[in-house]
């Protein structure tokens, strides 16, 4: 395989701003030949997704999804490649989260209205549309009902998960996560860890998750200085985890934000993960953090 590769992106299903197939349009044009449609807790853009990848004979389109869990004081983001999005199980699982993000969803523009800078439900679910409702949907809203300037300071004054318009949901815990993702074939993947580093407990987190069966951790990711992909690639070395990556992509133009394909994910750890999942999908459970 050759070109780029970007294994995380976000369409109009959850909180992307572009539909699955401008969003592919876009990642080709930008020399992407390896990518992953990874919504929020559904799988309903990828029947969209592999249709719009199918117009390019040079694209492979890897079926994908993000699920949140929660650990103590933190919230841990797993990607999960090659789901079967089919299993009637697992689709109702998915179910069930959708109606607990709308739940919440409900609590944070309640909260809102309290603090005095009023959103109505109406506009966020606007703002959703078919998708899956997240806290970027309530930040649009919020920027337009001119509360504040921007999506980033949406999360950085209300928002955020310290913040005062901030309400929890049902989440599983990572392990949970893992099990699920693999029940339906998938390959899990830690994402975006710099923010579990600076909480501290990156290393006993990842002996559970490797445990649990976790295939790979993100380690070329949006900003990520080198000096940090270096640091996620060694302590990927040392867990025995594919070093993988993508650029998250949900076209909100948050400063942070990359184009898909602007990673410098490396083609070969990805035709690695592709390996496994044609060998059959999820490795066999480790015994500890260096067993295969
Ligand atoms: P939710 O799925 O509702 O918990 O919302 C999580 C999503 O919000 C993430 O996937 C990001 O797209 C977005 N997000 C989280 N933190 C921020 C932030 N500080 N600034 C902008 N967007 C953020
Ligand atoms: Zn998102
Ligand atoms: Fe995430
Ligand atoms: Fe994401």
């Amino acid at each position: 395989m050759s070109g780029l590769a970007d294994l995380h992106s976000h369409s109009t299903f959850s909180d992307g701003r572009l539909t699955p197939t401008q969003l592919i349009d876009l990642a080709h044009g930008n020399g992407v030949r390896v990518m992953a449609l990874t919504d929020h807790d559904t799988v309903d853009g990828l029947p969209e997704a592999l249709e719009a990848a199918g117009r390019y004979s040079d694209l492979t389109l890897i079926p994908g999804i993000e699920m949140s869990t929660d650990v103590p004081g933190n919230e841990v983001h797993i990607l999960g490649h090659f789901i079967d999005r089919h299993d009637k199980a697992f689709l109702r699982r998915l179910e069930k989260f959708q109606e607990s993000r709308r739940g919440r969803a409900q609590q944070m523009v309640e909260k809102l209205v309290q603090l005095g800078k009023p959103v109505t439900w109406e506009r966020v679910q606007h703002f959703a549309g078919e998708g899956a409702v997240g806290r970027p949907h309530i930040a649009l809203a919020l920027v337009e009902a001119g509360h504040v300037a921007s999506v980033n300071e949406a999360f950085h004054l209300y928002l955020s998960r310290t913040g005062p318009a901030y309400a929890e949901r049902d989440r599983l815990n990572p392990d949970e996560v893992i099990e699920l993702l693999r029940s339906v074939g998938g390959l899990a993947t830690l994402a975006h860890p710099r923010e579990l580093r600076a909480a501290g407990g990156l290393e006993d987190l990842l002996t559970g998750l490797k445990r649990a069966g976790l295939t790979g951790m993100e380690v070329y990711y949006q900003d990520y200085t080198p000096d940090e992909v270096e640091f996620f690639r060694r302590l990927a070395e040392k867990f025995d985890l594919l070093p993988l990556g993508g650029s998250d992509y949900h076209g909100l133009g948050n400063p942070q934000q990359r184009e898909p394909g602007d990673i410098p994910l490396p083609m070969e750890p990805v035709e690695r993960l592709v390996a496994i999942a044609r060998e059959g999908g999820v490795l066999p459970r480790a015994q500890g953090p260096h067993a295969r």
